[in-house]
């Protein structure tokens, strides 16, 4: 496991939109932060950085004593969760969730165990067989998540999971994510507009505001009343 830290870390886009300032912040391991605030203040790019997905202007991005500004996604021992699932759509569930064991040569009966094992824990074993346009969104969500976790990262990202799915789901899938994330204890960056979510997953909540922090602190401390 490794917690991440972020030293001064920019982002300027083309045309000079500087959309994160320099932001400095240290996620312990195994806790779970989230990133919040309002649309374009940053989070999603910052959350990219982290990934690999985008570059880094300036500062640095650290896994553990790792600096990896420069490592590419595959090697940064991250697993992402996107809100529009990123399945892909010609595969079945056993292949979705196989997919990146098997870019990185892992056994097959290694990749069987751990695929079995994540759908066991997401209650998607009957699944496995197919599609995903023959599953809900929640369903989808899951196997999302299967993907994630039989890759057994050192860092969960999450961008915005859960806006795909309606109120009642949310809710069912926030418990599930919290419970998850306390049972692995992987370290977990979330990034969400939605305080609710926000104030329910954190350990440590970081408001975000046009591309800086504004507010570092546990749910409880930033969302008291003065
Ligand atoms: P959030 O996730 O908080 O909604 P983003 O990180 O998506 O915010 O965007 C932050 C700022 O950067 C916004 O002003 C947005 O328009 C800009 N931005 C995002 N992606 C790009 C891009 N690929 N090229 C140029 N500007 C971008
Ligand atoms: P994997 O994560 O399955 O090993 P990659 O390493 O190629 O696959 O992908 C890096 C990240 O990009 C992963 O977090 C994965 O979820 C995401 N990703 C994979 N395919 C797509 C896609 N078609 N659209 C958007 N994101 C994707």
């Amino acid at each position: 496991m490794a917690g991440v830290t972020l030293d001064t870390v920019r982002k300027i886009y083309a045309g000079n939109v500087e959309a994160v300032k320099g932001v400095s912040l240290g996620i312990e391991d195994g806790s779970f932060c989230v990133l919040v605030g309002p649309s374009g203040c940053g989070k999603s790019t910052l959350l990219r950085m982290i990934a690999g997905l985008e570059t880094i202007s300036g500062g640095e991005v650290k896994i553990g004593d790792r600096v990896v500004n420069q490592v590419e996604p595959a090697d940064r021992d991250i697993a992402m969760v996107f809100q529009n699932y990123a399945l892909y759509p010609h595969m079945s569930v056993y292949d979705n969730m196989a997919y990146g064991l098997k870019n990185r040569k892992t056994p097959k009966d290694e990749i069987e165990k751990r695929v079995k094992e994540a759908a066991r824990i997401l209650a998607i074993e009957s699944f496995l067989a197919r599609k995903p346009r023959q599953l809900s969104g929640g369903q989808r969500q899951r196997v999302a998540m299967g993907r994630a976790i039989v890759r057994k990262p050192q860092v969960f990202l999450f961008d915005e999971p859960l806006s795909n799915l309606d109120a009642k789901l949310r809710v069912q899938m926030r418990v599930e994510i919290k419970r998850l994330q306390r049972a692995l204890g992987v370290t977990s960056i979330y990034v969400t507009h939605d305080q609710v979510e926000a104030m329910t997953l954190s350990d440590k909540l970081v408001v975000m505001s046009g591309g800086q922090i504004e507010q570092v602190g546990t749910p409880s401390e930033v969302y008291r009343r003065p």
